[in-house]
């Protein structure tokens, strides 16, 4: 019998973020984590924290992802004093690469239509033409166009992050349950009841934090999270000693050396095993972006699904039939983690209606035909 204030389910970035979050506000936080196993988007990632061209046509994710960017900074040293793990975290703007003029329109024509929505709130953004691109990044491939720069984006060793976030979360008195995944949730008075096969307990709260599985959970709160299928995959190159001179979206060099290479998105396959065609088309992209890449070998390669909300916006909320259960689900859980743990997590923790801004609620979800 333990006695808990909160149980999140769901171990991954997302739920070890809002632990974190929730046990620095003063919650006594259960963790029921799934098998060793699991696929998780939070071992997967491209350790992006990224902001450019998020948020089309949703400028409240254009300005939340922007302000995740501007919180990473002071949440990256503090989490590194309380876990002890250097997150390399790295925000010197990234460039998002066209292969031809056509390309570079239309991410010129995105972007401009997310700073008009945000009302200039959102991240500033350069547009660097072919000339400009040869003195910034000197053997950058021939057939680029041009490029847009954002100045908010960045990246950090995204494993270290998980590590940090369950050190300090099991510092701050996080209680960790792994093997526990939770098959059913029974809304009751006063507390919910969580089954699995390794037993049940009881919680006054809980927050679904369960990635993809969050999509089967939520109905038996009465929440909303229906997702989209999406694998990505991504390719690794050896180590080597120089520096990439540029970080984008598709090409990143980790603080240990590896050149990371993304990233793909299929809809329609559940496999896990990776695609030699598909490892092939990214490899011959970041060779057209930057041709010194084809003399280093690739040593791995691996998939991950995404969680990846059906609109692409996050969802976040409390249920209003079952009140004192939430859902937090995004689809760029490395980028939010910020957000996650200093501003989601109170607000969870002093039981707000509607956490994080209302355009993310999952009553968005429940519009009659
Ligand atoms: C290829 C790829 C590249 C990406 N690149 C980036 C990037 O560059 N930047 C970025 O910000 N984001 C990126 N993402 C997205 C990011 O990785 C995810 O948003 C994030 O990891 C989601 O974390 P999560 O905790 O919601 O899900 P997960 O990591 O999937 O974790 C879910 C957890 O819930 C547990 N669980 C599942 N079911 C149950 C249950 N019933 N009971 C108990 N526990 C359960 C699982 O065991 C798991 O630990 C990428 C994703 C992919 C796939």
């Amino acid at each position: 019998m333990e006695t808990h204030d909160i149980t999140v389910i769901g171990g991954g970035l997302v739920g070890s973020a809002l632990a974190l979050g929730l046990a620095e506000a003063g919650q006594r936080v259960l963790v029921l984590d799934g098998e060793d196993l699991a696929r998780r988007a939070s071992r997967a990632n491209f350790g992006l924290v990224w902001v450019s061209g998020k948020g089309l046509g949703a400028p409240d994710y254009a300005r939340w992802s922007f302000e995740s960017a501007r919180l990473w900074p002071g949440f990256a040293r503090d989490l590194e004093a309380r876990s002890g793990v250097s997150l390399a975290l790295d925000q010197p703007g990234g460039y998002s690469f066209a292969l031809s003029p056509q390309e570079l329109d239309g991410i010129v024509t995105d972007m401009t239509r997310i700073t008009e929505e945000t009302g200039g709130d959102g991240a500033p953004w350069r547009l660097v033409p072919r000339a400009e691109l040869e003195r910034e990044i000197p053997g950058i491939g021939p057939d680029v166009a041009g490029a847009v720069h954002g100045s908010a984006d960045g990246h950090l060793n995204a494993l270290r992050l998980f590590h940090a976030l369950h050190r300090a979360g099991a510092a701050a008195g996080v209680t960790y349950r792994a093997r526990h995944t939770v098959s059913h949730i029974e809304p009751g008075a006063e507390s919910f009841r969580l089954r699995g096969d390794w037993g049940e307990i009881t919680t006054p709260r809980v927050v679904l934090a369960a990635g993809t599985a969050t999509e089967a959970l939520a109905p038996m709160v009465g929440l909303a999270a229906p997702l989209k299928h999406s694998r990505g995959q991504i390719v690794v190159t050896e180590r080597v000693s120089g520096r990439l001179p540029f970080l984008s979206a598709i090409i990143r060099q980790t603080d240990e050396g590896s050149v990371m290479i993304g990233d793909s998105d299929e809809g329609d396959t559940e496999a896990l095993s990776g695609n030699p065609e598909i490892a092939a088309l990214l490899g011959a992209r970041a060779i057209r972006v930057y041709p010194a890449l084809a003399r280093l070998n690739v040593v791995r390669s691996w998939t991950g699904f995404r969680v990846k909300p059906r609109d692409g916006i996050p969802i976040y909320g409390q249920s209003t039939s079952c009140p004192g259960a939430y859902v937090v689900l995004c689809h760029s859980g490395v980028t939010l983690a910020a957000q996650h743990a200093l501003r989601i997590a109170p607000q969870i923790a002093a039981g707000a209606a509607q956490i994080g801004p209302s355009a993310f609620s999952s009553a968005r979800f429940h519009v009659p035909a």
